[in-house]
Order: C-alpha cells, then sequence, then structure tokens
C-alpha cells in the first residue's frame, strides 16, 4: 500500500514525502480512505502507530476547502495533555506546509490573550486540552456550532485523569452533525460507551497494540536491595544505583520516569547535584517551563529528562538512547508505553527498570503482558567491564571498621546492608557539592578518569588501615616455616 492510493492530494502526498515516509502504517492505511469519506472511526490505536497522521492528513484534506469565520473553528481536536496537544499541532505544521489552514492551541498555562486574539481571527483548527476550552467557552470566547469535524484522542488517558466530565460537556455543545474521530489505546467499558454516545456507525479499526516492546529494544531489570533502614534510606540506594547505572550506560539521551510527581523533582534535583545534565517534566510546572525543558531535551542541551508518565505521554523524540524506570510502572501497559520511547523505527533502544522486593506483584504482571522475562542484571559497577566514576568509588569508601571486617560477596545479604551504610555519604556530599557548577557531562557518566575497580581500591585502602593502626616491617608477624624448623645438634 503507498500514500498516493489512499486518496490524499498532490500537496499532502508531497509534505508527507518531505517528511520522509515511504508507505502508510496500518492505522493510516486503514483511517484515511474512511476519513476522507466521511465516515465516523473508533480507532483502538496508541501512539508510536502512526494514528497522529491518521486523522492529521484527511482532515488538512478535507479543511483544504472552505473557509474559518471569527470565533467559530471549523474542527477541534481534544487532547488529555499539553504536549500532546502541542505535537499534534506540530503534525499540522508538517503535513499542512503547503496548505494555507489556520490553527491555534488552546492549552492552559499559556497567555489566554495571545490564544484568544488567534481565535478571534478565524482557525481551521482548534487543538484544545479540556479544562481551558471549557474556561474559554464560558467566557463566551468561542463557538463550538460550526464544528464539522471532531477529534477525541487518547480517550483512555482523559479517563484517567478526569476528564471524560468535560469531555461530554464539549461534545454536547457542538453540532449533532459532524464527524467524529475517537481514538483510545484501550477499550475499558467506560470508554466504549463513550464511543457509543458520541460516534455515528463508526468504521473500527484496531491495529495491533504493541504488547510486545520493539525486538530492537534492550531490557534489564536491577533489583535494588532493601537498606534495612526505611523508605528514605531506600532511595537514596535506588538514585544511587540509578546514577552508577547512567555512568555505565553514557546514554546520549534518557528519558527516566517516576511514578510521582514528587520523586520527579527528588531524582531531577539529585541528578543535578551529582553533576549530569538532566532536566524535569511533570504536571505542576508552569507550561513555559515545561515547553522550555522538552524543547532543550530534543535540542540536546539536556541529556536525562526526569519525568511523570502523564507529562512524557505520547512524546515523539526521535533516536532516544536510553529510558530508565527509576519506578516500575503499576500499570503493565505503561511500561511498553515508557520503552517504547526508544528502540523506534528500527534504531536500537537500552531500557533498564529499577525494582525493589516489594515490586514484584508489578514485575509479574509487566512479564505477563510482554510474554517474556525481563532479564535481571547486576548492580551496576558489579561487573568488570564498566568504570566506576572516581566519586562513586569515593562514596562507597569502607569505614575503618568495615575495612577490617571480613567481607563476603557484594551480592550477598550483607553486601545490601554495606550499600546502605555507604550510601549515606553521597547524599550528605550532595549538599556540601550544591551550588558548584555543573561537572562536565563526560566526567559525570564516568567516562573520565576510570577509578580503579572497586575491589582494587577497597584492597589498597584495607592495607592503609592496617598500616596505621599497626605497622608491618619486613615479614611482619609472618614467620616462614624455615625458621621453625627445629636445628638438629651438631656433632
Ligand atoms: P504517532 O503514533 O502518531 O505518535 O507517530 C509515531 C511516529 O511515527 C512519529 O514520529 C511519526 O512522525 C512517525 N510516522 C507517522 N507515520 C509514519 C509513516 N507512515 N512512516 C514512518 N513514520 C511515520
Amino acid at each position: 500500500m503507498t500514500f498516493e492510493e489512499l486518496g490524499l492530494g498532490e500537496e499532502i502526498l508531497k509534505a508527507v514525502g518531505d517528511a520522509g515516509y515511504s508507505s502508510p502504517t496500518p492505522i493510516q492505511a486503514q483511517a484515511i480512505p474512511q476519513v476522507l469519506m466521511g465516515r465516523d472511526i473508533l480507532g483502538c490505536a496508541q501512539t508510536g502507530t502512526g494514528k497522529t497522521a491518521s486523522f492529521t492528513l484527511p482532515m488538512i484534506e478535507i479543511l483544504g476547502q472552505g473557509r474559518a469565520k471569527a470565533r467559530m473553528p471549523r474542527s477541534l481536536i481534544l487532547e488529555p495533555t499539553r504536549e500532546l496537544a502541542a505535537q499534534v499541532a506540530e503534525n499540522f505544521n508538517t503535513y499542512g506546509k503547503y496548505h494555507r489552514l489556520k490553527k491555534a492551541l488552546l492549552i492552559g498555562g499559556e497567555s489566554m490573550n495571545e490564544q484568544t486574539s488567534v481565535l478571534n481571527r478565524g482557525v481551521d483548527v482548534l487543538i484544545a486540552t479540556p479544562g481551558r476550552l471549557i474556561d474559554l467557552f464560558d467566557r463566551g470566547g468561542l463557538l463550538l456550532t460550526d464544528v464539522k469535524i471532531l477529534v477525541i484522542d487518547e480517550a483512555d488517558r482523559m479517563l484517567d485523569m478526569g476528564f471524560i466530565p468535560d469531555v461530554e460537556r464539549i461534545v454536547s455543545m457542538l453540532p449533532k452533525i459532524r464527524q467524529t474521530l475517537f481514538f483510545s489505546a484501550t477499550m475499558p467499558p467506560e470508554i466504549r460507551r463513550l464511543a457509543d454516545a458520541f460516534l455515528m456507525n463508526p468504521k473500527t479499526i484496531t491495529v495491533a497494540p504493541p504488547s510486545t516492546p520493539a525486538a530492537t529494544v534492550t531490557q534489564g531489570l536491577l533489583m535494588i536491595p532493601h537498606s534495612g533502614r526505611g523508605g528514605v534510606n531506600d532511595h537514596k540506594l535506588k538514585r544511587e544505583a540509578l546514577r552508577k547505572l547512567i555512568g555505565e550506560e553514557k546514554p546520549k539521551n534518557a528519558l527516566i520516569f517516576c511514578n510521582r510527581k514528587r520523586d520527579v523533582s527528588t531524582v531531577f534535583h539529585s541528578l543535578k547535584r551529582h553533576g549530569f545534565n538532566a532536566g524535569e517534566l511533570h504536571g505542576d510546572m508552569s507550561q513555559p517551563a515545561r515547553s522550555a525543558t522538552l524543547e532543550k531535551f530534543k535540542n540536546d542541551e539536556i541529556s536525562l529528562l526526569v519525568c511523570s508518565d502523564v507529562a512524557a505521554r505520547g512524546l515523539d523524540i526521535s533516536d532516544l538512547s536510553h529510558v530508565f524506570n527509576y519506578d516500575i510502572p503499576t500499570h503493565p501497559e505503561d511500561y511498553i508505553h515508557r520503552i517504547g520511547r526508544t528502540g523506534r523505527a528500527g534504531k536500537s533502544g537500552r531500557a533498564f527498570t529499577l525494582a525493589m522486593k516489594e515490586d514484584g506483584k508489578y514485575i509479574e504482571r509487566i512479564k505477563k503482558l510482554i510474554g517474556r522475562d525481563i532479564p535481571p542484571m547486576p548492580m551496576p559497577g558489579e561487573t568488570n567491564t564498566a568504570p566506576a566514576s572516581n566519586e562513586a568509588a569515593k562514596e562507597e569508601a569502607p569505614t575503618p571498621a568495615e575495612s577490617g571486617e571480613k567481607r563476603q560477596g557484594r551480592g550477598g545479604r550483607r553486601g545490601g546492608r554495606d550499600r546502605a551504610q555507604k550510601n549515606d555519604a553521597p547524599e550528605k556530599n550532595d549538599q556540601k557539592r550544591a551550588g558548584k557548577p555543573e561537572a562536565p557531562k563526560a566526567e559525570a557518566s564516568g567516562k573520565k578518569d576510570p577509578a580503579p575497580r572497586k575491589s582494587d581500591s577497597r584492597q589498597s585502602r584495607g592495607r592503609k588501615t592496617e598500616d596505621k593502626d599497626s605497622a608491618e616491617v619486613g615479614l611482619g608477624k609472618h614467620v616462614p616455616a624455615f625458621l621453625l624448623r627445629e636445628i638438629p645438634p651438631q656433632k
């Protein structure tokens, strides 16, 4: 199947060619001809399937004819997050570059005045998040009676985020006769009910949900031992493991997922303190701050982006080398979404998940969904291949008491306790280091000055401690056997 066979016009085909696409994805091949015929669509598809172009391309074609009136958009696209809305707007720029469509982005956190002044001039496409749209509508800033095409994207995410009442209200303000395109990654009963209410005789299109991560993604599971000293120390251990993993992996760029906004902030600040080139992205940030961070990440000015699922949902970042799950996702589908950010379009990617013993049930659910194991991996630094950074080696310095003890294997139970005790140091050091200029990235990620392997440094430190306590001269306490042998009496 080629794009030429889908019924799209010359200009769009040219723009698609410019984007470098050679053939339509399955959802595009199935949806585009139907949308062009004016049919409603129920698309069971998620990001990464090419679903955005499956509605933007035919919309550009349809909206190419006709003109918009002031404050009366001709089409409306509802997105659950500001980032997704911005991404859809970018799609219109890319595919609509040979058309003269006017679009407006109506998203929270950005100046309402600017957004309304664009609307006042008349727009063909309005891309909005539900809250801001209702806000403006209630202020009398727009009329929805001219909307001919409605797109509800990521409906299940809207449900998760509590937007469904808003969506229902918005739909009630639209003309009954319209074309509706409804997309959702999953179809729980609530979403099915909405689809039934909003759509008229839709064409249902289900594209194979990527229930298996791309084969190009190398996965790993890092079990973090408990500190035995409570949650705060467990988190310190996790952050330390993450830093070491980053040091070993040396990602070109990586998303680091946390389950909670609070942890996004903690992990971000911790990485910054340790000299990593990091940024953060979560729902509590102002929109300009979110947009600026995302831009920096896309331009490689920031190489590590700590984020929450909602903030990073659907982000299309090409050439992402790594994904780190600082927290294991509690919904197994999120695991696939997260690690699917890397290894795109046949490129290789690496995805590593940090977990603790109590995360076992989530690991099992993920394994069941992806139908395979997530290969367990050793603690970073336990393999001989990865040089530890000087800093990490410093942080792991044994106390004099420890160096006198007989050491057990690092993988054993005591290994975990050791790490917990040693791990107090980096956080204290963090405070001291705060305010220092950022260390160069290569150094932070262990590229420069690889320290001697920990076993070596430990041996040397161990000797030093002994030296201090009881200086050894010559053979020390060792008495060679020949000196103890009895000397036979001389005859
Ligand atoms: P989406 O599922 O809409 O988030 O799209 C995922 C990615 O696929 C985006 O980077 C698109 O630019 C890309 N894409 C969309 N359609 C095609 C296509 N036909 N061929 C190759 N890549 C595509």
